[in-house]
């Protein structure tokens, strides 16, 4: 009797049966279970290898999205998260232009909703004793240049400047710079 009679108490990683182990590195109790294991191994590392590559496409096609100005409407929701009846209820109310190439071929502009998805952000300032900077405004709460010129007769490259040096936040949409009304009146109303 050379060999030690070792036997180590252990659970079987694959089948979970308690077995008496001829070694300390033994996981498995039989090479039915050892293969078993194997197989299952390799089938989680394809599926792996599969799921990352699904990744690394969509990615790739969302990049591809993001440079072109005119996307179609199935590219608009992957790219946006909003629905195909959001899309559709936004072009016919004018507020993204549409071509229309065809039968289901209908193009939007990606710039547009773009705009119309990014709120105004206001670079982060800490006031002492202010009441906290507002960081978002709605459209309804702000001017366009034109708006600013005609109620305070300013002209726009006055008014231009006066955003640059006060760093008031402006959002362009279209051909048209919004600007937040509270933080203009309060600047040009002292003047
Ligand atoms: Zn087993």
């Amino acid at each position: 009797m050379g060999i030690s009679k070792l036997k180590l108490p252990k659970v079987c990683e694959h089948c979970g049966k308690a077995f008496e182990a001829k070694s300390v590195i033994t996981r498995f109790c039989s090479d039915a279970c050892i293969l078993a294991a194997s197989r299952k191994r390799k089938k989680q590392a394809l599926e792996e290898e599969h799921k990352q590559h699904i990744l690394q496409e969509s990615a790739a096609t969302i990049a591809t999205i993001q440079t072109r100005p005119y996307i179609s409407i199935p590219e608009a929701v992957v790219l946006f998260g909003i629905s195909r009846n959001t899309i559709h209820r936004l072009i016919k109310a004018g507020k993204i232009p549409a071509l229309n190439l065809g039968e289901r071929l209908t193009r939007i502009s990606r710039t547009h909703i773009e705009a119309m998805f990014t709120t105004v952000a206001v670079p982060e300032k800490k006031p002492q004793g202010q009441q906290p900077i507002k960081l978002q405004y709605d459209p309804s709460e702000c001017y366009t240049i034109n708006e600013v010129s005609e109620k305070y007769e300013v002209s726009p490259s006055t008014i231009s400047s006066i955003i640059r040096r006060n760093s008031i936040p402006k959002r362009q949409v279209g051909k048209f710079v919004y600007v937040p009304k509270e933080q203009i009146d309060k600047i040009l109303a002292k003047k």
